[in-house]
C-alpha cells in the first residue's frame, strides 16, 4: 500500500522532518555560546537547553498531528505551552513514497508509541562546547579539524517507534555530520529504517569477517563495561558517546558490536537505533540476548545493558563472563 495513506508512514515522514529541526536547534543552541546546562540526579547525567528545545519540539510537533499517540520523551519538563517556531508540520515525502509492508498498513494511532531522545550524546556535546575557544563563532568550529571537536559527531536525535512493544521504525539525525568538511559542507543528516523496508541516509557496509572492532562508552564506563569488553577478545576498542553514534558505527563499517555491560541507556536510547539496525539484518539485545520490549509500560532503564551487532551477535553473547552475567539480571 502507498505510504502516503498510512498512519506510520505518516508518523515515521513526520518524525523525519522534526529530526531535522531537531538538528538546527542543536546547532543552534551551541552557536549561541550558552548551554543552559542543568545537572540531573543521577552521576554524569546532563540535560541543556538544547535537550530541552527539541524534546519540545518533536513532542509537540507529532502530537499536534498524531493527538492519540503516546510519547515518551527523556526529559522530565514542565507542561507549557511550545512556541509556534519550535513546531515543524512538513512530512518528508521520500518517505510517503515508499509502500509500507503489509503487516504495519492497518496500525492505528492510539497502537503506536513513540520513544524520544531529544539529544543523545549530551555529556559530549557540553565538553565540546567547552573545549571549543569560542563556542560562539561556528566557521572557526567548521575549520577546525582538533580532536576536540570530533565530540560532536557523537551527538545524535532519536525518534523511535514502537508496536506491540517491538521497535519497528526509527529516525537517527546527527546534527553535525561533515562539521570538518570545511565551511562549504552542509552540516548534519539524518538515517531512517523499519521493518521490513531497510534503511537509509547511508551506506552500509561491514567490518572485516574476523575483525573484532568493539566500540562503548567514553563517559559511562565501570569494572562490568570493560571486564566484558575485554571477554570478547578485540582487536581494537573505540570510546565514544552516544547510543545513536555508536549504531550508526556498525552499520558504516566502523565497529563490530556495541557493548555496554551496564545499567545506563534506556528506551529512547535504544528504541530507534534498534529498528534502524534490525532494518539492515542486525541484533540489539541485553548481555544475555534476550530483547527488550517498547510498550508505554515498561520500565525506562535498559538494566541488563547493550549488546548490539550487525553480525555474529552469537558470538559476542557468548563471551560476556557469568560474573557479568549474574551481575545484571534480565528482567
Ligand atoms: P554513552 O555510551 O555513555 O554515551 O551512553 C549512551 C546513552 O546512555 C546516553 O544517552 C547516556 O546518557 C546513557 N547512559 C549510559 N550510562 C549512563 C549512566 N550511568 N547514567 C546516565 N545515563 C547513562
Ligand atoms: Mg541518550
Ligand atoms: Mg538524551
Amino acid at each position: 500500500m502507498a505510504g502516503g495513506t498510512v498512519v506510520v508512514m505518516r508518523l515515521l515522514a513526520s518524525a523525519y522532518a522534526v529530526a531535522e529541526k531537531a538538528g538546527t536547534i542543536v546547532r543552534n543552541v551551541l552557536h549561541g555560546g550558552d548551554l543552559g546546562i542543568v545537572e540531573k540526579t543521577g552521576v554524569n547525567d546532563l540535560q541543556t537547553l538544547a535537550d530541552r528545545l527539541v524534546q519540545k519540539s518533536i513532542c509537540a510537533s507529532l502530537s499536534k498531528r498524531f493527538p492519540k499517540l503516546t510519547i515518551i520523551g527523556e526529559e522530565d519538563l514542565p507542561s507549557e505551552t511550545v512556541e509556534e517556531d519550535l513546531i515543524e508540520i512538513s512530512q518528508y515525502d521520500a518517505i510517503l513514497q515508499k509502500p509500507c509492508p503489509d503487516e504495519y498498513s492497518n496500525l492505528k494511532e492510539e497502537e503506536l508509541v513513540v520513544w524520544v531522545d531529544p539529544l543523545d550524546g549530551t555529556k559530549e556535546y557540553t565538553e565540546a562546547a567547552r573545549l571549543l575557544d569560542s563556542p560562539a563563532v561556528i566557521e572557526k568550529l567548521l575549520e577546525s579539524q582538533r580532536a576536540p571537536t570530533r565530540l560532536l559527531d557523537h551527538v545524535t536525535v532519536l525518534i523511535g517507534i514502537a508496536y506491540e512493544g517491538k521497535a519497528i521504525a526509527g529516525v537517527i539525525n546527527q546534527p553535525f555530520y561533515n562539521y570538518q568538511m570545511g565551511a562549504d559542507a552542509t552540516l548534519g543528516r539524518t538515517l531512517w529504517g523499519m521493518l521490513g523496508l531497510g534503511a537509509f541516509g547511508f551506506q552500509l557496509q561491514e567490518v572485516p569477517e574476523g575483525k573484532r572492532i568493539i566500540t562503548t562508552t567514553r563517559s559511562h564506563s565501570n569494572k562490568l563495561v570493560t571486564e566484558t569488553v575485554q571477554a570478547m577478545d578485540p582487536h581494537d576498542v573505540i570510546r565514544v558517546g552516544g547510543a545513536g553514534n555508536k549504531i550508526i558505527q556498525l552499520v558504516e563499517g566502523k565497529a563490530s558490536a556495541y557493548v555496554f555491560a551496564s545499567p545506563g541507556c534506556k528506551k529512547w536510547d535504544t528504541c530507534a537505533p534498534e529498528a534502524i539496525l534490525h532494518a539492515v539484518g542486525g541484533t540489539l539485545t541485553d548481555v544475555h540476548g534476550n530483547t527488550y520490549q517498547y510498550s508505554a509500560d515498561v520500565k525506562h532503564m535498559n538494566s541488563a545493558g547493550v549488546l548490539a551487532t550487525l553480525r555474529n551477535h552469537q558470538y559476542y553473547v557468548s563471551r560476556v563472563p557469568q560474573s557479568v552475567l549474574q551481575a545484571l539480571s534480565s528482567n
